[in-house]
């Protein structure tokens, strides 16, 4: 029930008992959100390029974005290319890119409204260039994320809780999680001046787990952005900047941290999650 390779490293096919856990494990998300069916999103692996470029996710990440070209010629530009093995030499950048994270599709839709606390949820198809050597490291992945925008101290305290709830979740699913800062949140690493000003104000937690093979991974994180989403799409709250907040949950991660702990037996990873489901944690 583990993943089959494909000729592409890094994108995987998954087995019905795989996709059972992954499954299990968005509905897990969607009844600790505690959310309306509602604010609940399902996004599609695919975003306006714009909405990168205003969030400053290509700045930041460069080598890890994925930009869709098409073709644009006549007939008969096509035809000189037809058949030959750089046919992709006209293909131009259109207006989409792959989706990074589940949490961009969420800013644009509040982009100059001044916002009361909001939350979402948001479940994606995620797709991020990485070097894909490693277990647990994919180009193509599957997100949840929870989103909070609004006034800068609840943004902070709605982060900090899910600190300890998500950690307290992950233990009771029986993995072994630590909790840990990291330096590379959603502006990107920067330069060793920025790296530390980041660590100072705790931008970014982790959840690290072993997903087998002896690699440890993050599968979930919590995120304060501070005003950077607010300032870059224009939401304001109480007639101030807004700030944003999001907990990133790592499924196909999370999956097989489950397998490494409870073994192949799929019946042993659902019972796990039903066991869990509803208990509110
Ligand atoms: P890493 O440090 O491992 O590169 P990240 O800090 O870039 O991860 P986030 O941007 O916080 O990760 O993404 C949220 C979650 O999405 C991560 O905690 C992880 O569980 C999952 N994730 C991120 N990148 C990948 C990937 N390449 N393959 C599978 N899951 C991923
Ligand atoms: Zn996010």
């Amino acid at each position: 029930m583990d993943h089959i390779a494909t000729p592409a490293p890094g994108v995987l096919l998954s087995s019905g008992p795989y996709e059972r856990i992954v499954a299990g494990l968005r509905d897990a998300v969607e009844t600790m959100s505690g959310l309306d069916p509602d604010a609940v999103l399902t996004a599609p692996p695919v975003i306006a390029r714009e909405v990168l470029e205003t969030a400053g996710y290509i700045r930041s990440f460069p080598q890890l974005v994925g930009s869709v070209h098409s073709f644009r010629g006549s007939k008969r530009d096509w035809r000189a290319l037809a058949g030959r093995e750089d046919w992709h030499r006209s293909q131009e950048i259109s207006d989409l890119m792959l989706l990074p994270a589940a949490c961009y599709h969420v800013y644009p839709q509040v982009a100059g409204r001044s916002v009361p606390v909001s939350r979402f949820c948001v479940h994606a198809t995620c797709f991020r260039q990485e070097a894909t050597g490693e277990r647990g490291r994919m180009r193509s992945f599957r997100m949840s994320e929870l989103v909070f925008l609004g006034p800068p101290a609840d943004c902070l305290a709605w982060r900090d809780g899910w600190i300890e709830r998500m950690a307290s979740w992950l233990r009771g699913l029986g993995l072994d999680v630590s909790v840990e800062l990291a330096d590379d949140p959603f502006f990107g690493p920067g330069d060793h001046l920025m790296r530390d000003t980041q660590r100072e104000q705790q931008l970014k937690w982790e959840m690290r787990v072993p997903v087998g093979g002896g690699v440890v991974q993050a599968i979930a994180s919590c995120n304060l952005h501070l005003d950077h989403f607010g300032g870059a799409f224009g939401f304001t709250t109480d007639g101030g900047p807004a700030h944003s907040a999001c907990v990133a949950f790592g499924l196909d991660r999370i999956a097989l941290a489950l397998i490494e702990r409870h073994g192949r037996e799929p019946d042993a990873v659902s019972r796990c999650l039903r066991e869990k489901e509803g208990t509110r944690t």
